[in-house]
């Protein structure tokens, strides 16, 4: 039986209309870059910002499919990143007023996307296992006998395990180079096992920068929709939080209590004295500033990478993330997408659950719907609905199994059940952000 072609939007965190990314089964590549890069300037102008751009919006998916069209003509046929770019925009660009609008418009263009483009190819990638492969040998002392030689390990000769895959040891590494023709197939396959098993039992925790610092609750999916980005600290409100404060007449920042910079030179001066600091948060947030050109800043999208690049080395995961996204667009970097990958599966681990989505459907893409599902799995009981949409796809297309979607749906209900609370509930009735 031929396999079911599936086609999903990749959802990205940006607004930009002219890359669209189609993916698999049901699966889309997330690019929600999360936290850092909500709304720096005032609200008042985000919130009128945020209208007037939702016809445009709107718009957006009809000029994004003429695009990838265009574009599929034009090159004579479906190239790989050609059939992997769908619909969606990619995920760098933030801006900082009325991001939330937009982005709700984003996710119901999505939707469309989703279901209008349901069935169409799947694009290869690879999957790089960099952990594969013969490793060193351990200092550990073991029992057993000599995978090679067959000697016996005694007080005298100490064996030590391979270090890749733990399954053989040897007396030495002489030893061990002789074995290595016969021993390398299995060393890799354990050693993959042994990677997967990192893989998918860690970054289960959202990182800590999810959380709203005033009520300590994980900001609902998509943050951007649910949280202000305040310059002057770094940190993400979450809108009841913020709603709360304005009724009760307080208009500073709630975290830090610095007045909300109300011109672009402003948040600009603000965000830099950070960068200067080597804050990795505002490194990463002024990369979104310039792969955007935002606040009077040119575009650039290759200095974007270059913040993304030093706040992932000082431990930003949203950079990450960013990073994962510019490598698979070519943004600013060489298109690669083992990159992207590596980016992702770096900050999955680390709890980032739109990269964790996106390496989801890197999987179903490439046909291995059994780690696609393991994937959304994850991703969909930290309580984000896209992913759940993609298991329920894939249940439905007969690819995941009704157990689990059924914990998926749990999941992911029991999750956005702890993320509410009366100020949020409050906030999101009265329309606010
Ligand atoms: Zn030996
Ligand atoms: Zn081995
Ligand atoms: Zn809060
Ligand atoms: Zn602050």
């Amino acid at each position: 039986m031929p396999p079911m072609r599936t086609e999903v939007a990749l959802q990205v965190d940006d607004e930009r209309p002219a890359r669209s990314v189609a993916v698999p089964q049901g699966q889309a590549v997330v690019g929600n870059a999360g936290g850092e890069g909500g709304k720096g300037g005032r609200k008042e102008d985000g919130r009128a910002k945020a209208l007037a751009a939702l016809p445009r919006q709107r718009s957006l998916r009809s000029v994004s499919t003429q695009t990838s069209r265009e574009r599929r003509k034009a090159k004579g046929g479906t190239s790989a990143l050609g059939r992997r770019l769908g619909e969606a925009a990619c995920p760098n660009d933030q801006k900082p007023e009325g991001s939330a609008r937009r982005a709700e418009a984003r996710s119901s263009v999505t939707g469309e996307a989703f279901l209008a483009d349901h069935r169409r190819a799947w694009s290869p990638s690879t999957h790089q296992d960099s952990s594969a492969g013969i490793g060193g040998i351990c200092k550990r002392q073991g029992d057993g006998v000599c995978a090679n030689c067959g000697k016996q390990g005694s007080d005298t000769i100490k064996l030590k395990s391979c270090t890749a895959c733990r399954l053989v040891k040897y007396c030495g590494v002489d030893c061990q180079r002789a074995h290595h023709k016969r021993h390398k197939k299995a060393c890799k396959k354990r050693a993959a096992e042994l990677k997967d098993e990192r893989l998918y039992s860690q970054g289960h925790e959202r990182p800590e920068g999810d959380f709203c610092p005033i009520c300590t609750l994980p900001i609902p999916f998509p943050m951007k929709s649910h949280s202000r980005f305040n310059a002057c600290c770094m940190k993400l409100i979450c809108d009841g939080c913020d709603m709360a404060a304005q009724k009760r007449g307080m208009f500073d920042c709630l975290f830090c209590r610095t007045r909300y910079p109300d011109n672009d030179a402003d948040s600009l001066t603000m965000i830099q004295t950070r960068v200067a600091k080597k804050d990795p948060a505002a490194m990463f947030f002024l990369g979104q500033k310039y792969f955007n050109g935002d606040l009077g800043l040119q575009k650039d999208m290759q200095k974007a990478a270059e913040l993304y690049t030093e706040a992932a080395e000082l431990g930003s995961v949203n950079a990450l993330f960013s990073l994962g996204c510019a490598s698979f667009f070519g943004d600013g970097v060489g298109q690669d997408e083992k990159k992207a990958v590596q980016f992702w599966t770096k900050a999955a681990m680390q709890g980032h659950v739109e990269s964790r989505r996106n390496l989801g459907c890197i999987e179903g893409q490439n046909g291995n719907r059994e780690r696609a599902v393991r994937h959304c799995l994850i991703s969909a009981k930290m309580g984000h609905e896209d992913s759940l949409e993609n298991i329920k796809q894939m249940f439905m297309d007969g690819e995941a199994t009704k157990e689990q979607y059924v914990v998926a749906l749990r999941g992911y209900q029991n999750t956005v059940e702890e993320m509410k609370s009366h100020d949020r509930d409050e906030a999101m009735r009265l329309g606010y952000h």
